[in-house]
């Protein structure tokens, strides 16, 4: 179960995982961060160690099993704890999860659920909105901005323009679960990012192409509003067996009219 990387500028390295999630090592000029910690399929604190000399620590954008995968491995992990919920759900489901990645990707059909990386059974430490971690020469300043989940944050890098949408706003924006916010607080928290829009000129996401030009939120936002005026598609489609609908319908995982940016969400959310 191997990882690769790809060194993005002098602070900035994305590592990739066998299911194809990213998470972001940055370092600084006294320590290094690791943003996310990918689906926990292979030894990520070992791949890190090769990339790095500095101490790392971890800092979790969201619950989901798919970036706490491997912060167990970790002794200092940080994680806005309204997303406690989330990250005890996905511990609860993480065999179910397991099955659903066995079914698409080929890998991980050779290795059973005991190999993989153990859960992150301790409580993270604390981080609130607006939290600063100073690295040496560059800072993170963790930005919330609840969606997808109730705690999910988007840190940001003020020194080099840059900001980290991870889940929080991209090509298919899921907003399906319980925890996830209804659309009128997620517009809210897009309104947000929209407004330090001129402070960022960079923007990196977890799956899919990783990044992006701003005029994806524009298209989230539009889609927002489409799904509260009840003009979107509200086209169903089956997502970890349950039925959830596309805002702008989509053909082979795309918008059918080309643009990026959609939200997938449950019926109940759509308020
Ligand atoms: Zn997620």
């Amino acid at each position: 179960m191997k990882y690769t990387h790809e060194k993005l500028n002098e602070h900035i390295t994305r590592i990739t995982d066998i299911a194809g999630v990213a998470c972001y090592l940055v370092e600084g000029s006294k320590r290094a961060c690791l943003l996310d910690t990918c689906c926990g399929y292979g030894d990520l604190k070992e791949y890190v160690r090769t990339l790095t000399d500095q101490a790392v620590f971890v800092i979790l954008t969201h619950g989901h099993y798919d970036h706490t995968g491997s912060a167990a491995l970790f002794d200092e992990v940080y994680m806005n704890q309204k997303d406690l919920p989330v990250l005890e759900n996905h511990n609860r489901r993480r065999l179910f999860f397991f099955e659903e990645d066995q079914k698409s990707i080929p890998a991980l059909k050779e290795i059973t659920f005991e190999m993989i990386n153990p859960l992150l059974e301790k409580i993270p430490s604390e981080i609130k909105d607006t939290q600063m971690f100073d690295l040496g020469n560059i800072h993170i300043k963790m930005i919330e901005v609840p969606g997808h989940t109730p705690g999910m944050m988007c840190p940001y890098i003020p020194e080099l323009k840059t900001i980290f949408f991870g889940d929080a706003c991209g090509t298919s924006v899921l907003l399906h679960e319980e925890t996830s916010t209804d659309v009128s607080t997620y517009k809210n928290s897009l309104i947000r990012l929209k407004q330090m829009e001129d402070q960022y000129d960079v923007i990196y996401r977890n799956h899919g192409s990783y990044t992006n030009d701003k005029q994806l939120l524009d298209n989230v936002m539009e889609c927002c509003d489409m799904i509260l005026h009840h003009r979107d598609d509200h086209h169903p489609t089956i997502m970890y067996g349950k039925t959830i609908y596309e805002t702008i319908e989509r053909i082979n995982g795309k918008r059918k009219d080309g643009k990026e940016g959609n939200i997938l969400y449950a019926s109940e959310k759509a308020g």
